[in-house]
């Protein structure tokens, strides 16, 4: 499992390289962001569209206060899934359905020339079944979790939906908007991996998740999560001394190998060791060991190189202990995957960033990019152009009972990342996509 796991691995980063080129070629020949950004600025059309969003602020916020108060636990976002299925419905997107992953998933015709951009917020919270997700105010903030990490994001999508409709706005692109499962923790992105494996066709992404709308991420940290297990015959500490290795003394042999091995610091890769366990008593040789190792890179090829090192050690480790003793039994030991994210980046001179981050100059930020792992990783890694933007409004204590949410001028974080996605797919007679068309 582990080396069909690794091949698969290599394949992907030979598909990236390439993939790189082709798309750091045609960014010069896109049309500059700037001067779309401009078109669509100037346009009354789209002028109206953005006073629409603003105007829509006090039910974007009602609608946000909805959705966090229906569960979406890991693995259990379906009751979620449902009600934003009916909502996308709702405001226009009539095709929209929930795939085989569980997605919720609607396309919003362009004009037929144009890219395929995806628009998404993921569905799933970190918080258990049966966490009190009431909304609470407090001081003119919003109090629940998961307020922030995503539901707000997806309550802004189906503002967008909503206003594109009602104001009639014929893009270029197609939009594709997603409500996608499996973001978070051991979701390991599935939402995300299903949806680009079913479409082929997408030329872009662009994720929300909390923000005030002033940064835009670029990079996807990616990660690899194994648990290892040690194990022997064990054995009497006493009576069968020299006879049998021991499995705690392999994981430890291993973990010191494991602490020598060397990373770069940019990209930024790192690893741990989070969890050890095993063992039967202090009088008994073990029988067996586990334990928990954490891989992080913000590049898949400095992930691999750890993680080859990480398994080499792993092998040394087990290898020493087995030839100290030279008995007849050994220690053996078996990696499992049980964390998988892929590592990525999203160029910074391509057209999807410097759209984003014009975009975010125009409303007179300052515009930085920043890493993380999120939805993105997914197109990331596939070199498909991906950025993640901010919701709109403050947010703070994510992944927390104590989540907050202020809504103050939320609309215009919202109007930021709006502007950046029709910027990308174009609006007919306004402007022409900056994203281009890559995808077969
Ligand atoms: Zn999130």
């Amino acid at each position: 499992m582990l080396l069909q796991m690794k091949y698969s691995h290599i394949g992907r980063v030979c598909l990236g390289i390439s993939a790189a080129f082709l798309m750091n070629a045609s960014v010069a020949q896109q049309q500059d962001a700037k001067s779309a950004l401009t078109s669509l600025n100037d346009s009354a059309e789209i002028k109206k569209l953005m006073d629409a969003i603003k105007s829509d602020h006090d039910r974007t916020i009602q609608e946000l206060r909805t959705i966090t108060e229906i569960e979406a636990p890991p693995f259990k976002e379906q009751k979620r899934a449902e009600h934003v299925l009916n909502r996308f419905k709702e405001v226009g997107l009539t095709d929209a359905a929930i795939d085989s992953a569980g997605n919720v998933v609607g396309i919003r015709k362009g004009s037929g020339s144009g890219p395929t951009l995806v628009v998404s917020a993921h569905l799933d919270t970190v918080f258990p079944e049966g966490t009190d997700v009431k909304v609470k105010e407090q001081d003119g903030k919003l109090l629940a979790p998961g307020i922030g990490d995503d539901t707000r994001g997806l309550a802004v999508v189906i503002s967008w939906i909503k206003a594109l409709n009602e104001q009639k706005i014929k893009t270029v692109g197609d939009i594709m908007f997603v409500a996608n499962v499996g973001e978070e923790g051991l979701g390991n992105l599935k939402g995300m991996k299903a949806l680009f494996k079913e479409h082929k066709n997408i030329d872009g992404m662009v994720g929300l998740e909390p923000g005030v709308g002033d940064k835009v991420l670029t990079q996807g940290t990616g990660s690899h999560r194994y648990e290892v297990s040690f194990s022997g015959p064990g054995g009497h500490s006493f009576g069968a001394f020299g006879k049998v290795p021991s499995a705690i003394h392999a994981m430890g042999r291993a973990i010191a190998h494991i602490g020598d091995v060397q990373v770069p610091t940019d990209p930024k890769t790192t690893f741990t060791v989070g969890t050890v366990g095993g063992g039967t008593s202090v009088n008994t040789i073990a029988g067996d060991a586990k334990m928990a190792v954490d891989i992080r890179s913000n590049d898949t090829k400095s992930l691999l190189e750890a993680e080859r090192n990480i398994m080499a050690a792993i092998d040394k480790g087990v290898d020493e202990e087995n030839k100290r003793w030279k008995s007849e039994a050994k220690i053996t030991s078996e990696a499992k995957l049980i964390g998988d994210r892929p590592a990525g980046t999203t160029p910074k001179d391509s057209a999807i960033v410097k759209a984003a981050l014009e975009s975010i100059a125009l409303a007179g930020g300052k515009g930085e990019t920043r890493a993380g792992s999120t939805d993105a990783n997914v197109p990331m890694s596939l070199s498909i152009p991906a950025i993640i933007l901010g919701s709109g409004g403050k947010s703070g204590g994510s992944h927390s009972l104590k989540e907050w949410y202020d809504p103050t001028d939320a609309w215009k974080g919202s109007q930021v990342a709006f502007t950046t996605v029709l910027s990308l797919v174009g609006v007919e007679g306004v402007s022409k996509p900056l994203l281009e068309k890559a995808a077969k």
